[in-house]
């Protein structure tokens, strides 16, 4: 991995303020990496590196957090990348093994749905589905 300090592309809607990655879009911070409601900040470079190594031999993404989700940051855990982007790719692809199954699920139409018996399975499906979308808005963002 080649270590160096970089200012990272800043996407629409985001803004370094100090060396933390700012919301500047309307409504609720999302997750950088995922748009779902952020609720942490995530260290991009994994503070148990940060603990062991001399500053010199730090990744320096130029910022030090980015608001995340839960789950992202969970996801990403100790891993290490060498810039935001790559961090970024990371996280998604930690997503989809995460979701694989709904991912891999067969695409299911209204009619076919309707034709369901009222119950456990046509609930099923339904969630599925939902949830589906939801992934795909994610891995999208
Ligand atoms: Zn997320």
């Amino acid at each position: 991995m080649h270590l160096q300090s970089s200012t990272p592309r800043v996407p629409l809607g985001w803004r370094i303020q100090g060396r933390t990655m700012v919301w500047d879009g309307a409504g609720i911070t999302p997750c950088y990496y995922c748009g779902r409601p952020a609720t942490c900040d995530e260290h991009v470079v994994p503070r148990v590196l940060v603990y062991m190594l001399p500053p010199g031999e730090r990744p320096d993404f130029g910022v030090d957090t980015v608001p995340a989700c839960k789950e992202c940051n969970t996801g990403l855990a100790a891993s290490v990348q060498d810039s935001l982007a790559a961090r970024k790719a990371a996280a998604k692809q930690w997503l989809c093994r995460r979701y694989k199954k709904l991912l891999d699920m067969p695409a299911w139409s209204e009619d076919e749905i309707a034709e369901l018996d009222d119950g456990w399975l046509r609930d099923y499906v339904c969630r599925s589905v939902v949830a589906r979308a939801e992934v795909r808005r994610m891995l999208a963002w």
